[in-house]
């Protein structure tokens, strides 16, 4: 249905404005749960130059858990923007953070502080690789592609596979993969994943604050592209017991850790995280740790939530160093804990403050 009505209404999305420098501008923010996107487009005469060109708008706050009743204007104010790969031409999509009536940082906001950290840790240069993992369900909540009743065969044949049996999605992932590109997302590879269903791509290597806001876009693109699909993209952490739940492993280098040598501080950095663990969990899912409880269960390569752990090529812990950083003596850690629905900003944030500014107050 959705499909079908998409395709016969194709000629009105290739008409043209009368105003050729016309750019639909859709801002887009996360809401009061810190884990959901929402978006709302206006028209602007031409497309601005950088962000500070963009008006600052305001939506109703008290549908999205972001203000409290009559007092329920939150201002949005743009950050960033991309090519928009659904209006295209002149169009965006305009990242932005949300300000309540006095000017502070609504619910949902944890760019404010993120931007903060990285301002503060600029001179290292702090580079960030996301891993993006989710799920494809049917409309009905079911992996999409699974038997109704019942389930699909054992994990093993479906990561990175290829096969009408194997793969139930793949259109989507692709096409996510050009939307982002399109857009101008530094989107550095795509992956079938271990469970039928799921799939992963990565954003990055992107420096400082760059990373949440390419994130949080590319979410929107998938999310978007689902729902013109007909199906629904879930990051939930774990969507199904007993396989392989999806994470959001964040790789993680300073200017130090990249150069000759660096393993040195690779290594200081994970002694610095050792330190935090409980803390660190806290700032991983949007519950505090109780989505993670369902994933990090020390089975289907993840490492337990309650012990921290590192290690060199090992996909069981807290902390993974790949083996190639091993043995080129410089590199990048991975930290594999932050959930799927973890928020980017709030991860990029913690790792900073931990390694690099050793600040929690
Ligand atoms: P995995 O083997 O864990 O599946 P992936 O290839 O999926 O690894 O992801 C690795 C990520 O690390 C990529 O997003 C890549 O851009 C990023 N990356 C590479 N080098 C660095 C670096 N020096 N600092 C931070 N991230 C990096
Ligand atoms: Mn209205
Ligand atoms: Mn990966
Ligand atoms: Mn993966
Ligand atoms: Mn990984």
């Amino acid at each position: 249905m959705t499909t079908l009505t998409a395709s016969v209404l194709r000629p009105y999305f290739e008409l043209q404005p009368q105003n050729p420098d016309i750019c639909l501008a859709t801002y887009l923010w996360v809401d009061g749960s810190s884990e959901n996107i929402r978006g709302k487009t206006k028209t602007l005469p031409k497309r601005p130059k950088t962000p500070a060109d963009l008006p600052i708008w305001n939506f109703d706050g008290s549908s999205t858990k972001q203000s409290v009743g009559k007092n329920s204007d939150v201002y949005l104010h743009p950050v960033a923007f991309y090519a928009d790969p659904f209006f295209r031409g002149n169009s965006i999509l305009v990242m932005c953070a949300t300000y309540g009536s006095q000017g502070k940082p609504t619910a949902g906001n944890h760019r404010e502080s993120c931007n903060e950290v990285m301002s503060k840790a600029a001179a290292s240069k702090p580079w960030f690789g996301f891993e993006q993992e989710y799920t494809i369900l049917d409309t009905d909540g079911h992996p999409l592609g699974w038997p109704k009743n019942g389930f699909p065969g054992p994990q093993g044949p479906y990561y990175c596979g290829v096969g009408a049996n194997k793969v139930f999605g793949r259109q989507l992932m692709d096409a996510h993969y050009k939307a982002c590109l399109y857009a101008g997302l530094e989107i550095s590879g795509t992956n079938v994943e271990v469970m039928p269903s799921q799939f992963e791509y990565q954003i990055g290597p992107c420096e400082g604050i760059a990373l949440g806001d390419q994130v949080w876009v590319s979410r929107y693109i998938l999310h978007r592209l689902a729902e013109e699909l007909g199906v629904v993209v879930t990051l939930d952490p774990k969507p199904v017991q007993e396989w392989n739940g999806a994470g959001a492993h964040c790789n993680f280098s300073t200017v130090q850790m990249r150069e000759g040598g660096g393993i040195k501080y690779i290594k200081e950095g994970i002694e610095e995280l050792s330190k935090y663990h409980d803390l660190h969990i806290k700032h991983y899912d949007p519950k505090q740790g109780e989505d993670n409880k369902r994933r990090l269960t020390g089975l289907h390569e993840t490492s337990s939530i309650y012990d921290f752990s590192s290690g060199v090529a090992n996909r069981e812990a807290s902390i993974r160093i790949p083996r190639q950083v091993n043995k080129d003596g410089c590199g990048y850690l991975e930290d594999r804990r932050p959930a799927a629905n973890c928020d980017p900003y709030e991860v990029t944030e913690v790792l900073v403050r931990t390694i690099v500014l050793q600040d929690w107050e």
